[in-house]
């Protein structure tokens, strides 16, 4: 089955509501007929997420949010409700990142309250997964996997599956520099595309759009986007200057 790539920018805690719209008039130029391969998203702190919601709104890029509540209202302090990001036309939100679980403790059961309550909300989850060098090195892997996937994902239809964009990232390989090597990262996708076929059948799996996330950068997104199984990129320093992200995807889709 075809499935079109998705590649997305996670700027994690970078670009108030200047850089952002800084960012965005010079990365729009071209980027409509890169989406004719590639989906592209952009996915700025909540602050700027009005900011980008209006410069994007006649443009074929996607909108994001890097997390969201799992509860509807009241008193949660800090937190932010998919009402409120629906508001703002908000249309991904990245859940279970690598650093939202090992930094704020978020739980394969926290993430998925929070998977649920946004594909309540029409909001599409990229949904993160990977393991530490410890766990690969210590032959848990497929364990770690394994897990991430049945619990972050747990009570969701085959019909929610078509909203969900699933987010392989190997933790050793966010923000290190460190890639996984073609094979390492086709062989974890095919993996993760099993235990989607164990949970929701084989239509899913093949149909779920499986990103890898890791130190992708214009240098190496058109060796990993040929492999079968992965479908786009999740990505992070290389997605903070416009040039360079706008470069990834041209080589990503060639
Ligand atoms: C990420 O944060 O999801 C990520 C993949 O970061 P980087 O591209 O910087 O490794």
């Amino acid at each position: 089955m075809a499935r079109k790539l998705i590649i997305a920018a996670n700027w994690k805690m970078n670009k108030g509501p200047a850089e952002t719209a800084e960012f965005i008039g010079s990365f729009l130029p071209g980027t409509e007929e890169l989406s004719q391969e590639c989906d592209i998203v952009v996915a700025p702190p909540h602050v700027s997420i009005p900011a980008a919601s209006s410069l994007l709104a006649d443009s074929v890029v996607a909108l994001s949010a890097q997390n969201v509540s799992e509860q509807d209202e009241g008193a949660f302090t800090g937190e932010v409700a998919t009402s409120m990001l629906n508001e703002l036309g908000v249309q991904y939100v990245i859940l279970g990142h690598s650093e939202r679980r090992s930094i704020y403790g978020e739980s394969d059961e926290f993430i998925n309250a929070k998977v649920l309550k946004s594909l309540a909300a029409d909001l599409r989850p990229i949904f993160c997964i990977g393991e530490t060098l410890e766990e690969r090195e210590g032959g848990k892997l497929e364990e770690v996997l394994r897990r991430q996937v049945s619990g972050g994902l747990a009570n969701l239809t085959e019909e929610n599956m078509a909203d969900v964009v699933v987010a392989y990232e190997p933790v050793w390989a966010i923000g290190t520099g460190v890639t996984a090597t073609p094979d390492q990262a086709q062989e974890a996708h095919a993996f993760v595309r099993s235990l989607l076929q164990e949970q929701f059948g084989s239509e899913v799996a093949a149909a779920t759009r499986i990103q890898y996330g890791g130190s992708v950068k214009p240098g190496n997104s058109a060796e990993l986007m040929n492999r079968e199984d992965i479908d786009g990129a999740l990505v992070g320093g290389a997605s903070l200057e416009a040039v360079s992200f706008r470069e990834l995807i041209t080589n990503a889709v060639a």
